[in-house]
C-alpha cells in the first residue's frame, strides 16, 4: 500500500520532528546542482552540509559504489577485507607526519567519541579541554564537547565534564590544560559556531602546552578535512601535528563514513577496547577509495586555495550593506550578517542558490570542491542581489 499525501506530509507525519525542513524535496544531483520534485535547478553551496566535496553523483565514486554492491557489502571488521588494505595507506598517504592508525566507524559524532575513547586509553586521564562555540555532534560525548546550550542543556546531567575555554584565546586554554587533562579538543576552523579560523600561534601553543601535560592534542577535521580549506586538513596551516584527528563527512564520497586517525607513536588500543558493526565496511571504504583518488588526481586541494581565495576577493569587494565581516580558509567561508541569516538563506534559494547558516547571524559558504569560476559567480551574483 502506497501512503498518500505529498512528500512534505508524509515525512512530516512520520519524521522525528528534529530538523527544522525547508520545505523543498530534493530528489536529484549531478555536479554542483541538485533539483526539486519540479524539475527546478539549484546551485549547491552547501555541499550536502560539507560531505560532496566532489559534488553530487561524482561517476568515478558511483561507480566504484556500484561494483562494490555486486562484490560484497556486510563484512564486520574482525575480518581482513581487500577494500580496507587498500584504504588505509591511501589514508595514510594523505595524512601528514605519522598519523598512520585509524578506527574507521560511520559518522562525524562516532569519530569524536573514538577520538575520546582513544585519548583516555592512551592517557589513562579523564579531563577534557573543548572550545567556546566548538561543535563536535550530538551523541552524548561529542554533545558534551558542543558548546551551543541549546543543544547541550536538555541533557546535561548525562554529559561528562568539559572545561570550555574560549576559541584562539592561547592565555585560557594554557590555563584550563593540565597533568589531568586527557583531551583538548578543536576543530581547526570552527564550522558551525560561525566560520573562524584558528590562529597559528593558537594551535601551536597548544600542541605546546599539550607536549608539557602529556594531554592528547585532538583536531576536529570532520568539516575542514580533505581539501575543504585549501589544505588537505585544516590544521596543515597552522604546522602542528595532532595526536589525534576526527574525520568524516567527506572522507566516503557521501557514504555514511567517518574515522579516527592517531599518531603511529602512540602505538594500538587495547583489543575490544572499541568496535562498530559497519565501520570498515567494503562499500563505505570502495566509496572513500574513489572519492579521496579523484580529490587527488584532480588537483582539487589546490583548487580549493585558489578559487576559494578568488571567491573572498570577490565578495570582499562587494557593496553588501547586511554583512558586518567575511571570514575563510578555502572554499569554507563565513559572511557574518548584521541581522538574522534565515531570511537570507531563503532569499538565496529564490536566487536558485543553496547556502548554509553557522550560528544565528552567518551565511556559510561550503560549495563542492569542483566548482568552477562560472558557477562560483553565480553564487557571488546572488549573494550580490540578495545583499546588495
Ligand atoms: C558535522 C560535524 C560533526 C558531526 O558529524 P555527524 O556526522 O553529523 O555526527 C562534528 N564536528 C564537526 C566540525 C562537524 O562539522
Amino acid at each position: 500500500m502506497t501512503e498518500t499525501g505529498t512528500t512534505f506530509e508524509i515525512e512530516d507525519r512520520h519524521g522525528s520532528g528534529a530538523y527544522g525542513k525547508r520545505p523543498t524535496a530534493l530528489v536529484r544531483g549531478e555536479g554542483v546542482y541538485v533539483w526539486d520534485e519540479a524539475g527546478r535547478r539549484y546551485l549547491d553551496a552547501t555541499s550536502g552540509q560539507g560531505v560532496a566535496a566532489l559534488g553530487h553523483c561524482h561517476p568515478a565514486v558511483a561507480r566504484a559504489i556500484s561494483e562494490q554492491a555486486r562484490t560484497l557489502v556486510a563484512l564486520h571488521e574482525s575480518f581482513y577485507n581487500d577494500r580496507r588494505a587498500e584504504l588505509l595507506p591511501l589514508l595514510d598517504s594523505v595524512m601528514p607526519a605519522d598519523l598512520s592508525r585509524f578506527f574507521l566507524c560511520n559518522s562525524g559524532a562516532e569519530a569524536i567519541e573514538g577520538a575520546l575513547k582513544v585519548a583516555k586509553l592512551l592517557t589513562g586521564r579523564a579531563g577534557i579541554v573543548a572550545a567556546k562555540r566548538a561543535f563536535h555532534g550530538r551523541t552524548t560525548g561529542a554533545l558534551a564537547m558542543t558548546w551551543t546550550p541549546k543543544y547541550r542543556k536538555p541533557f546535561h546531567e548525562w554529559l561528562p565534564l568539559v572545561t570550555h575555554v574560549a576559541y584562539n584565546d592561547t592565555h585560557a586554554a594554557r590555563a584550563a590544560i593540565s597533568q589531568e587533562t586527557a583531551a583538548v579538543v578543536v576543530e581547526s576552523v570552527q564550522g558551525e559556531g560561525g566560520v573562524h579560523p584558528g590562529d597559528t600561534e593558537y594551535l601551536q601553543a597548544l600542541r605546546e602546552r599539550c607536549d608539557e601535560t602529556g594531554a592528547m592534542l585532538v583536531i576536529d577535521e570532520i568539516q575542514t578535512g580533505f581539501g575543504r580549506t585549501g589544505k588537505w586538513f585544516g590544521f596543515e596551516h597552522s604546522g602542528v601535528v595532532p595526536d589525534i584527528v576526527a574525520l568524516a563527512k567527506a572522507i566516503g564520497g557521501g557514504l555514511p563514513m567517518g574515522a579516527v586517525c592517531w599518531r603511529r607513536a602512540h602505538g594500538p588500543i587495547g583489543r575490544a577496547t572499541h568496535g562498530s558493526t559497519f565501520g570498515g565496511n567494503p562499500l563505505a571504504c570502495a566509496a572513500a577509495v574513489a572519492a579521496i583518488t579523484a580529490i587527488r588526481d584532480e588537483g582539487l586541494v589546490a583548487r580549493a586555495a585558489a578559487n576559494g581565495g578568488w571567491l573572498m576577493d570577490e565578495l570582499s569587494a562587494l557593496d553588501l550593506k547586511g554583512i558586518r565581516v567575511i571570514r575563510g580558509r578555502g572554499l569554507m567561508v563565513g559572511l557574518e550578517l548584521r541581522g538574522r541569516v534565515t531570511p537570507v538563506l531563503k532569499d538565496l534559494q529564490a536566487c536558485g542558490v543553496l547556502a548554509l547558516p553557522a550560528g544565528l547571524n552567518t551565511l556559510r559558504l561550503l560549495p563542492p570542491l569542483i566548482i568552477n569560476r562560472d558557477e562560483l559567480a553565480q553564487v557571488i551574483g546572488a549573494i550580490d542581489e540578495v545583499l546588495g
